[in-house]
């Protein structure tokens, strides 16, 4: 399935940094990414604040983020969404999934699921201790979605056909943890609908999560959407870039450098005399020139 159905859709993308450090190459290739694909269809490009884990949130680093990519020269469209001021929305959708019997509160700690399960994709597959508990007022509990093993499974514009089996690989999953706060796959879901999103272009370290949030979009009646993950950046020690692995902030002094940087990472054979123009020249080069299938990874 090759022929690529984005340039007859209306397009609305997004870049949704979780506010945890400022922008580093990682980040930036996920933010370029995504600006190219929505700019290159002639889409919207949004920019969300995924700042829903508070407790990691970092004071001030979106202001940073968003200042970064202003200096990058990438504006984005519509005002700027904070998950922490939607948290009325994550709760109807909860309510929504409990009134379908599918949400159950679950009071086991991390090392008793460690103790008691095998490891799935992304970690302890929950064995389904609490499955048949009724709701609880009383203790902290967290609040998990029960998955079944029907196939979901998705074309990936960059890497093929994904599939999995989300009770045998990934296990009934947190969608409200124990401290009240909503998880990353709920919230994902939720707002890439309320903001129209219709095409999703981010890291591949997050393919995994992909089915996850395809679930909840059918239970929810939410629409599907076109997805494209892009490869992670590393550092040499082949860990991710992040914040945990102390990745360095993007300096905006160096502005085309860094672009240039990111470009070539995503294969898009930027010519050298880019270094020697203007910012705007080179997103003028880049929109035109933007080969997704460059990301293809072969099979
Ligand atoms: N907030 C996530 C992150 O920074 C990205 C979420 C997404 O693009 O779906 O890793
Ligand atoms: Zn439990």
């Amino acid at each position: 399935m090759n022929n690529d159905t984005t340039k007859v859709m209306r397009y609305r993308g997004r870049f949704a940094p979780s506010p945890t450090g400022p922008l580093h190459f990682g980040s930036l290739v996920a933010a370029v990414g995504s600006y190219l694909d929505a700019k290159h269809h002639h889409g919207q490009w949004l920019v969300r604040i995924e700042d829903v884990d508070t407790p990691r949130t970092i004071p001030g680093s979106a202001d940073t983020i968003l200042r970064t990519l202003e200096a990058l020269g990438m504006e984005w469209d519509e005002t700027v969404v904070y998950q922490s001021q939607r948290t009325h929305f994550y709760q109807a959708a909860l309510h929504e999934l409990q009134r379908q019997g599918l949400l159950y509160p679950c009071t086991c700690s991390r090392k008793e699921i460690a103790d008691s399960s095998i490891v799935g994709i992304s970690g302890p597959i929950y064995p389904g201790t609490c499955r048949n508990r009724p709701m609880i007022q009383q203790k902290a509990h967290a609040l998990r979605t029960r998955t079944n093993n029907e196939i979901i499974q998705f074309q990936d514009r960059a890497s093929g056909l994904y599939r999995q089996q989300l009770a045998c690989d990934i296990g009934d999953f947190v969608l409200r943890r124990a401290d009240g706060v909503y998880a990353y796959q709920l919230a994902v879901a939720v707002d890439d609908a309320a903001q129209g999103i219709t095409h999703v272009v981010r890291g591949a370290d997050l393919l995994d999560s992909t089915p996850r949030q395809i679930y909840l979009q059918r239970l929810l009646n939410y629409p599907t959407l076109r997805y494209l993950h892009l490869p992670v950046a590393t550092n040499t020690a082949g860990e991710k870039l992040s914040k945990q692995t102390n990745a360095a902030p993007i300096d905006t002094n160096h502005a085309l450098a860094h672009l240039i940087e990111a470009l070539r990472f995503l294969r898009q054979n930027p010519p050298p005399m880019l270094e020697y123009g203007n910012i705007d020249d080179l997103w003028l080069w880049a929109q035109q020139n933007w080969h997704v299938d460059r990301l293809r990874v072969a099979h």
